[in-house]
């Protein structure tokens, strides 16, 4: 068996300790006989598998006890419908446009009521986050609308908005447990867990109480309604059920490594590995704003493209996978979430110098 350095976006690396205990674990799940993906939803075990995935998530994030957690299905992409029609109670919203993902999430939004776009970094590619300090929110806005880390384009949000007062809502999904937060400033905290926490079909959802209502746009279906899920415990249904396993595992194991704070340590001082590097090369160059880097996701360029094929190509070949950026951007793009070793990221910078070395 060998494994590779996967740079991938998501899904992504998991910590390796925790797909061996999966495999441990896959014929005869804790004495039960079965496998987790055998047994009911329903069952004593799988109970004590998803009561404990939330207290240990709640433990890592510091969630106060008026904030429910639902792990649900659909993608991230399913709340870019499920948060307007479970808040768009006076039909507004504000939404700050800074790649994909937050503009898909407009686009959705603009179906259920009035989506106002109140800024935007469109302007240079998402390369940056506009100054949110003092931005004309909508007097009756439900909501203001984040995409807190920008997988596609590697811009992070280092201050959140000012929101004048009105929720916060915040896809986090490519920076999920990355470092800590204060959950307090947010109504809503999503994610879907294939970037950092595990494997692709869960999407966590942190909402405050509040939020909770039956007051939903008329038709929104049962399955899409957050009360809905969270009167059941997320187990109205079937849930993704060892997808929720495998967060369950991922969450034990960032606290046994000391947990946010320590992640966060780790990843600034993996991201400062590359940064530097990048600063400092003739050949490559970061394609983000400085003072808007993400510590997750680094997109970066030679300025040809045969180059970057090139570059892609051999660092393939010596075992550094998925480096490739986003078809809409293109150059490369190394993600590395929290189960990227550091040593992942030294090697891939040894690698560059040396690729810089022979075509520079
Ligand atoms: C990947 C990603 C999505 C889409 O996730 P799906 O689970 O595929 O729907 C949304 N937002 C962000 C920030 C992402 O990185």
């Amino acid at each position: 068996m060998s494994r590779v350095y996967n740079f991938s976006a998501g899904p992504a690396v998991l910590p390796e300790e925790v797909l061996k205990e999966a495999a441990d674990e896959m014929l005869d799940y804790n004495g039960t006989g079965m496998s987790v993906m055998e047994m009911s939803h329903r069952s004593k075990a799988f109970e004590e598998i998803i009561t404990e995935a939330e207290q240990d998530l709640r433990d890592l994030m510091n969630i106060p006890d008026n904030y429910k957690v639902l792990f649900l299905q659909g993608g991230a992409s399913l709340q870019f419908s499920m948060i307007p029609m479970n808040l768009m109670k006076n039909k507004v919203a504000d939404y700050i446009v800074t790649g994909q993902w937050a503009k898909k999430a407009f686009q959705e939004a603009s179906k259920y009521g009035k989506a106002n776009k109140i800024a935007s970094s469109e302007d240079k590619t998402f390369s940056y986050i506009p100054d949110c300090s003092d931005l004309p929110i909508s007097e009756d806005a439900d909501y203001v609308y984040i995409c807190e880390n920008n997988t596609i384009y590697g811009t992070k949000y280092k201050t959140l908005p000012n929101t004048k007062g009105k929720t916060l809502v915040a896809d986090v999904s490519s920076c999920f447990l990355s470092e800590p937060v204060d959950v307090t400033k947010y109504g809503v905290i999503y994610g879907g867990v294939q970037k950092n926490i595990g494997p692709a079909g869960v999407v966590i959802v942190i909402i405050r109480e509040d939020l909770i209502t039956e007051d939903v746009l008329p038709g929104t279906p049962t399955m899409m309604q957050y009360k809905t899920h969270a009167d059941a415990k997320s187990l109205y249904n079937t849930p993704p059920a060892y997808g929720i396993y495998i967060c369950g595992k991922v969450f034990k194991w960032l606290k046994k490594m000391g947990g946010l704070e320590v992640m966060k340590q780790r990843n600034e001082e993996k991201a400062k590995i590359l940064y530097d590097f990048l600063d400092q090369s003739k050949l490559f160059k970061g394609t983000v704003e400085k003072k808007d880097r993400s510590l997750m996701n680094v997109p970066f360029v030679t300025g040809d493209q045969d180059l970057d094929a090139k570059f892609v190509k051999e660092a393939k070949a010596a075992g550094f996978e998925n480096l490739k950026g986003h078809r809409t951007v293109g150059g490369m793009r190394a993600s590395i979430y929290n189960a990227m070793p550091k040593e992942g990221v030294e090697k891939l910078v040894e690698f560059m110098k040396k690729f810089e070395a022979e075509n520079c």
